[in-house]
């Protein structure tokens, strides 16, 4: 018997809040991304690890990272607006 097991990265857009870009200055949608490295049995992803959070413009295409409580503010911040 032999196992196949691997990681694959999985990347979606979790948020989309509109403001002004500090690289190129437009009033442009920022995306907040989510990105997670999962631990995979036969191509079937089980868990789960190293989630990280970015935000990148759409209009320039600029990133800053950011720390989880920043992912999470962004989410209760559209919700109220
Ligand atoms: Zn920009």
């Amino acid at each position: 018997m032999f196992l196949i097991f691997g990681t694959d990265l999985s990347e979606k857009v979790t948020n989309v809040v509109s403001f002004l870009c500090t690289f190129c200055g437009a009033d442009a949608r920022q995306e907040v991304i989510t990105s997670s490295t999962r631990f995979t049995v036969f191509f079937i992803p089980l868990f789960s690890f190293g989630t990280r959070y970015r935000n990148q413009c759409t209009n320039c295409g600029a990133e800053v990272a950011l720390t989880a409580a920043q992912a999470r503010h962004s989410l209760q911040w559209s919700a109220s607006h």
